[in-house]
Formats: C-alpha cells, sequence, structure tokens
C-alpha cells in the first residue's frame, strides 16, 4: 500500500509558498548580496531588556506563567495600550500575551471564522494574512489598495467586495509592504464601514510607533465605540528590535478573549517566560528606547526618498514601518523580473511587490531595517542599474 501527499489537508497543501522564501532562495545562493530584503529591524534589541531575561534565567524563572501571561506584564500592557493607543482594556480578562503577532492573528481568526466565513483584508500586505485565513478555514477576499492614494484604504473599495458571507476584515497601518499610514478620517470611515456590515475588526497594529515626518498613528483602539468588534494586535517585533523573543499581544473584549484564550490555553500553554521578563523591562522607558532607532529609520526613510527622486524612481510618501515601495513599472519589467535582474547585475536584493499580493506588480519592496552604509551603497548600485534599463 503506497502512501503520499493525498494524505495531507487539502486547504494546507494547496496553500501558495510564500514569495518572499522563494525569492530569499534565490538570494541565498549569492555572495555578498546587500540586502533591503529583510523584514527585521537591523538594531539589536537593547541591553537592559536582554538582561531582564538573562536575570530571569539566573533567578530559576523557568517554568509556566498562567496561560494569559505574566500579570505584571499585561497590567503593564493595559497601561501602554490606554497612554499610546487610546484603548480600555482590563488586564485580567481582555489582555494576552502571545508567541508574536503571529500567533495572535493565528488563534484569533481560528476563534472568529466557521469553515467557509469570508475576511476582507487589503493588499499589497504581509505574506501571512490569505494562507492565515485559509489555515482557520476562511475564505481570503483581497482588497486593492492604490498608489495613487498612498496605499490607504477606502470604504469604496471595501464596499465593492463586502457579501452577506463577510465576517471578519483585517488590516494593517502602518503598512508591511508599503509604508501606508491611516489618516484619523480613515480610521473612522472603516470603523462606521465595520458597524454598518456587523463585521469583527482585526487590527494589525505592529509598526504603531513607527511614523515619520511628524505623523502619528492613529489607532482603531481610540475610536470610541468600537471595542466590542475590535481585536487589537501589537508586539515588540518591530519598535523595540526583539523578534527573536516572539512576543507580543492581543485586546480584545472579554466576550471574545475567552475563546481566543481557548486555542492559546491548548496550543501554547504560554508564551515563553523569560520573553515575558523581557517584556515587562521594555515597558519600563520605551520612549527611551525607541528614541535612536526611530531616528536612524526616519534619517535612512528620507535619504532614500531622496535618492530614488534622484534617480528618476517614483516613490509615494512611505510614512511609517520601515518599508519604501518604489514604482518601478515605467522600467518595463515585471517586478520579479526587476528584482532578479537587480541582485544579478548589481548584487542587491530586494522583494518584488507581487510577493504582497498581485495588486504589487510595477512595485519593490526595500526595506530601510538596513544599516546606512549599506543603504547608501545599495541605492548607488539601484540608479546605477535603471541606467541601465
Ligand atoms: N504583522 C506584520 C504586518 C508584520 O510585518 C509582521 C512581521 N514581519 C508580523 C505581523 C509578525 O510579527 P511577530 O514577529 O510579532 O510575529
Amino acid at each position: 500500500m503506497s502512501v503520499g501527499r493525498e494524505r495531507l489537508a487539502k486547504h494546507i497543501v494547496g496553500l501558495p509558498k510564500s514569495g518572499i522564501r522563494e525569492f530569499f532562495d534565490i538570494v541565498s545562493t549569492r555572495q555578498g548580496v546587500i540586502s533591503l530584503a529583510i523584514g527585521e529591524p537591523d538594531f539589536d534589541t537593547p541591553w537592559h531588556i536582554r538582561e531582564a531575561a538573562i536575570t530571569s534565567l539566573e533567578q530559576g524563572k523557568s517554568h509556566y506563567t498562567g496561560n494569559a501571561g505574566l500579570m505584571e506584564l499585561r497590567r503593564a500592557i493595559a497601561d501602554y495600550v490606554r497612554d499610546r493607543f487610546g484603548g480600555d482594556y482590563d488586564p485580567a480578562h481582555e489582555v494576552l500575551v502571545t508567541v508574536g503577532a503571529s500567533e495572535g492573528l493565528d488563534i484569533t481568526l481560528r476563534a472568529l471564522l466557521n469553515p467557509g466565513d469570508e475576511v476582507l483584508y487589503h493588499e499589497p500586505c504581509f505574506v501571512s494574512y490569505g494562507p492565515e485565513i485559509a489555515m482557520a478555514h476562511g475564505v481570503p477576499v483581497p482588497v486593492e489598495t492604490h498608489v495613487e492614494d498612498n496605499f490607504r484604504l477606502s470604504v469604496e473599495a471595501l464596499d465593492a467586495k463586502v457579501t452577506p458571507r463577510t465576517r471578519v476584515l483585517v488590516v494593517n497601518f502602518p503598512n508591511n509592504p508599503t509604508g501606508a499610514v491611516l489618516e484619523r478620517e480613515d480610521v473612522q470611515a472603516i470603523a462606521d464601514f465595520v458597524v454598518r456590515h456587523d463585521l469583527i475588526l482585526v487590527s494589525d497594529e505592529i509598526y504603531a510607533e513607527l511614523t515619520w515626518g511628524g505623523k502619528r498613528h492613529v489607532s482603531f483602539a481610540s475610536v470610541p465605540g468600537l471595542k466590542e468588534r475590535l481585536v487589537l494586535l501589537h508586539g515588540y517585533s518591530k519598535a523595540w528590535a526583539m523578534t527573536g523573543f516572539r512576543m507580543a499581544y492581543v485586546c480584545a473584549p472579554a466576550w471574545m478573549m475567552d475563546t481566543i484564550l481557548k486555542i492559546h490555553q491548548y496550543q501554547i500553554m504560554c508564551a515563553p517566560t523569560s520573553s515575558q521578563w523581557a517584556s515587562l523591562e521594555a515597558m519600563r522607558q520605551p520612549a527611551e528606547d525607541m528614541a535612536p532607532m526611530l531616528r536612524a529609520y526616519e534619517m535612512r526613510r528620507n535619504f532614500l526618498r531622496a535618492s530614488f527622486a534622484e534617480a528618476g524612481i517614483p516613490m509615494h510618501n512611505p510614512a511609517g514601518a520601515f518599508y519604501a515601495f518604489p514604482q518601478i513599472a515605467k522600467f518595463g519589467l515585471s517586478a520579479r523580473e526587476f528584482a532578479v535582474r537587480l541582485l544579478d547585475a548589481e548584487n542587491v536584493a530586494v522583494v518584488p511587490g507581487t510577493a504582497f499580493g498581485a495588486c504589487g506588480e510595477g512595485f519593490v519592496r526595500c526595506s530601510y531595517a538596513t544599516g546606512i552604509d549599506q543603504l547608501k551603497e545599495a541605492a548607488a548600485r539601484i540608479a546605477r542599474f535603471v541606467k541601465t534599463l
């Protein structure tokens, strides 16, 4: 009797491979590449935060915590979310510490979706959204955003895709990969749309602190009356440069949290204890920890904007996160061809926009979570490359 792939779960086998992975496989075959392809901070986690993890281990804090996470940490999170996001969450019943926003998204979707439920999300977007929705037995329904609108999500575009089967809307601002942010009126209009269509909103605000040009992030948690329909995802990976700690949190109303927590409890038990102690330390002086990183990102962003402009590469204003999303369509190559040929000719890696959805065609993502010297060299090589096209 033979056994093979027909035995695997069809809804997983059918998922496409990540477009980023495919491209990294090509990059990994080469030496000396300057990579603008990576989606994580180039900074190390501030030392006092790492030290808190070490101290916790020295003190023998190597046991499980409560399922929802350390109470001290949940209290600190509730305070931060109130002060920074304008949201009011009870740390005992409405805050859950997770293994990255990745886990938060997964368990939220699994708690909310029944098979066949439709989920709206906007593209270009983080590579995980479509697959995560499908893995939770939902039906992913992408909604396009456009460079002409600075990649803001419009209610007209949402209206065109919503059906009686739509249950959830997933949004991410500041956005990976476009760097787009929302204005307060956008946030209110999307919140009104969610209420009008009786949806639940899952807002991935993992880049909340990373906004530029004097803009300040507007959180969906600050919209009066939305809380009962909102799941807020936020974490430590980006603004604190703590990707490897795998720490994030979910804020949701108690009626939902009960069920989200059930999945976390059976699947994860609790987030890693030493990472939780590190995160508690990260809550002590967030502004001081972030300031030097934020200064560097903004300076690099300004540099990239100026150098793309000088090279004749059009780009909208990326007002948040640490990604630039220049438009390369005018050079007559597809996004993938552009990325492959740039790598070939100049040893610079950028990610084709199509890795983030079909409407990313004509764009490439350049991460500026890369040191300024490398960024300068990469920009010079890109400028030289486009002259040959
Ligand atoms: N959401 C977005 C929009 C992201 O860009 C990322 C990381 N690239 C994540 C979630 C995952 O973050 P975490 O490390 O907290 O799992």
